[in-house]
């Protein structure tokens, strides 16, 4: 099963893929995840990505192309992949399209996450995540069970710099920018289909496997 996870930053992507890959046992590919690992760890991409990370912008084509490429040829990709934060742009698209192409494993659904600005802002403010695994937690809606450890790999939880008030909502026109039209993009393929990422986590959860039914 190829997954895209799609929607705002904040809609609920990664929490939704954390649960994804405990029922299907298929790996979560996060560029987020990874472009903050090497931000961790000092690499060359990571020195420049910080930057960009940093103001709220989309670290440059080019560099996420060469990520995602690299990862999707890995050998746990072959059951299938869930995608969450790449497409970000429609080069970023067409780019897959041609990867996914060569190794034989087309998309079979977009998951489009819809939550209003008001909703997002109030997620991304109280956010917490781990500096070990990338598990997302709330200060409100789904604190770690004991206060600043991860509850599925003991990690320490933070928040991010871009999840502080001026990134935040530069990150959001950015998004409406450069992210949105993918929307109409895939939904010209026929595979998009549009979820309430309002309703809580499990709700959504379970409209998303009622949607995956049909791939599993
Ligand atoms: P969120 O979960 O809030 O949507 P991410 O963790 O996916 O945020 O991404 C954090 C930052 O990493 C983005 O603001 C951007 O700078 C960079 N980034 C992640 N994925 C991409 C991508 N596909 N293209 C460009 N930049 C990206
Ligand atoms: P994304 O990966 O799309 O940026 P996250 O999964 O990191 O989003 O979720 C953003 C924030 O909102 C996190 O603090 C998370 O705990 C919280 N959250 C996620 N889904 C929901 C939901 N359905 N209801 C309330 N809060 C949620
Ligand atoms: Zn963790």
């Amino acid at each position: 099963m190829n997954i895209i996870l799609f929607g705002p930053p904040g809609a609920g992507k990664g929490t939704q893929a954390k649960k994804l890959v405990d029922f299907y046992g298929i790996p979560q590919i996060s560029t987020g995840d990874i472009l903050r690992a090497n931000v961790r760890e000092g690499t060359e991409l990571g020195l420049a990505a910080k930057a960009y990370m940093d103001k709220g912008e989309l670290v440059p084509d080019d560099v996420l192309i060469g990520i995602i490429k690299n990862r999707l040829t890995e050998q746990d990709c072959i059951k299938g992949f869930i995608l969450d934060g790449y497409p970000r742009t429609v080069p970023q698209a067409d780019a897959l399209a041609v990867i996914l192409d060569e190794i034989e494993k087309p998309i079979d659904v977009v998951l489009n996450l819809e939550v209003p600005d008001e909703e997002l802002i109030r997620r991304i403010s109280g956010r917490l995540i781990c500096s070990k695994c990338g598990a997302s937690y709330n200060r409100t809606f789904n604190p770690p069970k004991k206060e600043g450890i991860c509850d599925i790999c003991e990690g320490e939880v933070f928040q991010r710099a871009d999840d502080k008030e001026d990134a935040v909502q530069n990150r959001l026109s950015v998004y409406k920018k450069q992210t949105q039209p993918l929307i109409a993009y895939y939904a010209k393929q026929g595979i998009l289909v549009t979820l309430d990422g309002t309703k809580d986590m499990e709700k959504v959860f379970k409209d998303i496997k009622a949607v995956l039914v049909k791939f599993a």
